[in-house]
């Protein structure tokens, strides 16, 4: 279970009554039950149902059973497509461990607003899912020239581009393995031709194809961090 709340031994950990109807209504946890808890930041603990009501109630936290598993410095960055498939790239990429979601505007965006605590809920979601100790965040919306303005020197970047052919990361990976990564995916009409000039021509870029089919951004975002893992990853 997810509770924003610092986690350490002998602490007390208060309950919403959403946290309550789900382990007490749903769950049918009673007192005593022994229940994992997670924060994002403090690893993941065993605690104790202390007080079991209605509209809320306490755990109490016993050790630690987990520590905090970091994934590997890797931001996933897209463009806000429609509501279902921008839910679905979040929960799939931290799912699959992206550190940093990043949701960005382009040149084709279709979508320029996002709900960001929506999305944030589904990395809390996913992490439970996976039995994750680490909730990746959801950066707000920005501009993707604004991001490229104030690129960080060592931070290497997948360029997903449908009209490459070769596949730099192979290449790549032995140069830059321990680097910080960045994966981008452009939106359903793809990047202008001015942003794919300017992605392929930055000195961190290494620009990849994801096969001879044109993939959907969606699934595109699920094949880039697949093959990143692989040649990458861990
Ligand atoms: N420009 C396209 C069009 O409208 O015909 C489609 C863009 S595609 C739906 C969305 C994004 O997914 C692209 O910007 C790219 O980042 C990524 N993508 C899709 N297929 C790919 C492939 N075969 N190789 C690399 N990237 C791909």
């Amino acid at each position: 279970l997810y509770v924003d709340h610092p986690l350490g031994a002998g602490q007390s950990v208060p309950l919403d009554r959403d946290q309550a109807h789900y382990l007490f209504g749903v769950m049918r946890l009673a007192q005593g039950t022994r229940v994992a808890l997670f924060n994002g930041r403090d690893g993941e603990w065993q605690a104790d149902v202390a007080e079991a009501g209605k509209r809320g109630g306490s755990l109490t936290c016993l050790e630690q059973s987990k520590p905090l598993q970091l994934p590997p410095d890797l931001w996933l960055i897209f463009a806000p497509i429609k509501k279902a498939r921008t839910d679905f790239i979040v929960e799939k990429a931290a799912e699959m461990g992206a550190a940093r979601i990043m949701p960005v505007v382009t040149d084709f965006t279709n979508s320029e607003r996002i709900r960001q605590d929506r999305l944030q809920a589904h990395t809390v979601e996913a992490a439970e899912q996976c039995g994750g100790t680490y909730v990746p965040e959801v950066a707000d919306l920005q501009k993707l020239s604004r991001l490229l303005d104030h690129w960080p020197e060592d931070r290497q970047l997948m360029f997903c581009d449908e009209a490459e052919v070769g596949n730099a990361l192979e290449l790549a990976a032995d140069a830059h393995k321990d680097a910080p990564w960045a994966i981008v995916i452009g939106p359903e009409g793809g990047f202008s031709d001015g942003e794919r000039k300017r992605l392929a021509a930055m000195a961190q870029s290494h620009v990849v194809s994801l096969g001879p089919r044109i993939l959907r951004a969606d699934t595109a975002a699920v094949a880039a961090m697949t093959l990143w893992q692989k040649t990458l990853g861990d």
